[in-house]
């Protein structure tokens, strides 16, 4: 197999400047320097003329790379700004709903260097690096696979099961149209070229070149999240309901192997409010800075975190969030756990109706004003309060990025690090 070539959707709007530094070929004909491309009725309009779509080639890959002007990144996110970034590879416009869309074409290789440098930390060791650039890619190359002729929406849908008084919900990343992924965090950021990659993620991308998870023939959905909490999810009880036998429940160690059915209320409660011993029970600030940017540092405590609110903070809270007049909310009462006891469905039981939500994101959406660390909580009542006692963060299926951390520091290698999170799955270079 050839390495593939990903189709990035990097921007769009009515008029994109942009500058060729070095030389682009247009077919025969070869441009540099700064250009002009607008939208029109009658077309995709460059240089006076009209076009359907537009391609332009790098004439000698290594040397040439074309410069976005004013770029918006972390559309949606506080740190939302524009800048101008620097790409390799082709440049393709295309017109989408009145558009110009602007993808650039650049091998897997080249695009997993510069994802990895912009979603990982300076500071990770080389061993981590090179297990995210195997999940990374396998993420990517599982729905490379998926995208083929399958019309699909562009924005993160919620899909439903509705049962009598249940909304159960889950999200999950829907397949772009017209190109393979985002530039943005919907996707993986990627920045092209923008800022300089580093030595040692070169280094572990380039020595696991064309490796990805595979299971039984198939490239994995390479799921991670930043702390499971000492005991891994399964992916039906977070997503559609279809099982992933490479991301089964387990202890987050390797010592101590023996993990209670936390789907059982008093097994979960006994689990959540001990600390048990897992790779990523750790509060050392050195591994997780590893792991974490910089504006999630001041927080540690997610392995074991708790969460208060008064009855009238929690009722308005669930109204407002939901969109759903529950009137004072009386009770919460757990109704299904999964296999590392984060809640399936919950009940909210108010003074003007009942309903049971799920699933684990729809949960930690509803009970906070960004999201809960995680749904693996349970709820105790003192008076007014409502306190949550929760374990770890994110939905702690597949690869628990903090436990991957202090085991690379534990001296374990990739290969190890990845077979202890995807449980039976090889890593297969396939090219
Ligand atoms: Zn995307
Ligand atoms: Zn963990």
């Amino acid at each position: 197999m050839k390495e593939p070539k990903v189709r990035v959707g990097i921007m769009s709007g009515q008029e994109i400047r942009f500058c060729f530094h070095g030389d682009y070929l247009f077919g025969e004909a070869c441009f540099t320097g700064e250009q002009l491309v607008t939208y029109s009725s009658e077309g995709i309009k460059w240089k006076d003329k009209y076009y359907s779509e537009l391609l332009f080639e790098p004439s000698g890959f290594t040397e040439s790379f074309f410069e976005l002007y004013e770029v918006s990144i972390g559309i949606g996110f506080h740190w939302e700004r524009r800048e101008n970034q620097s790409f390799q590879g082709a440049l393709k416009f295309i017109v989408e709903n009145g558009k110009l869309l602007v993808i650039n074409l650049v091998p897997l290789e080249t695009y997993l260097i510069s994802v990895i440098s912009s979603e990982m930390s300076a500071s990770a060791s080389l061993e981590l690096l090179k297990a995210h650039a195997v999940i990374s890619r396998s993420w990517l190359m599982n729905k490379l696979k998926s995208v083929n002729g399958v019309l699909v929406g562009k924005s993160e849908k919620p899909q439903f099961a509705i049962q009598d008084s249940q909304l159960i919900k889950w999200y999950d990343t829907d397949d772009h149209l017209l190109f393979d992924v985002c530039a943005d965090d919907h996707c993986q950021r990627y920045q092209g070229i923008t800022r300089a990659s580093r030595p040692t993620v070169t280094q572990a991308v380039t020595e696991t070149a064309g490796e990805v998870l595979m299971y039984e023939g198939e490239i994995c959905d390479a799921r991670f999240s930043k702390c499971c909490g000492g005991a891994f999810e399964e992916f039906q009880y977070c997503w559609e309901d279809k099982k992933h036998p490479y991301l089964s429940r387990q202890r987050d160690s390797k010592k101590c192997t023996e993990l209670p059915d936390l789907r059982l209320e008093t097994e979960a409660e006994k689990w959540i409010k001990s600390i048990p011993d897992s790779f990523c029970n750790t509060t050392d600030q050195r591994i997780l800075r590893q792991v974490l940017n910089n504006y999630d540092q001041e927080t540690i405590n997610f392995y074991r975190w708790k969460v208060v609110y008064t009855q009238d903070e929690l009722s308005e809270l669930i109204n407002r969030r939901s969109g759903i007049d529950f009137g004072t909310v009386e009770e919460l009462i757990p109704v299904e756990r999964g296999v590392s006891g984060r809640l399936v469905r919950l009940k909210i039981v108010g003074s003007k109706r009942t309903l049971t939500i799920g699933k684990e994101l729809e949960i930690r959406r509803i009970l906070s004003t960004s999201h809960l660390y995680s749904s693996a909580f349970v709820i105790e009542r003192k008076g007014d309060q409502f306190i949550f006692y929760g374990a770890g963060w994110g939905h702690g299926v597949g690869l628990c990025q903090i436990g991957a951390a202090v085991m690379g520091e534990q001296g374990y290698n990739y290969n190890e690090i990845l077979l202890h999170y995807y449980i039976g799955a090889m890593v297969n270079k396939l090219y």
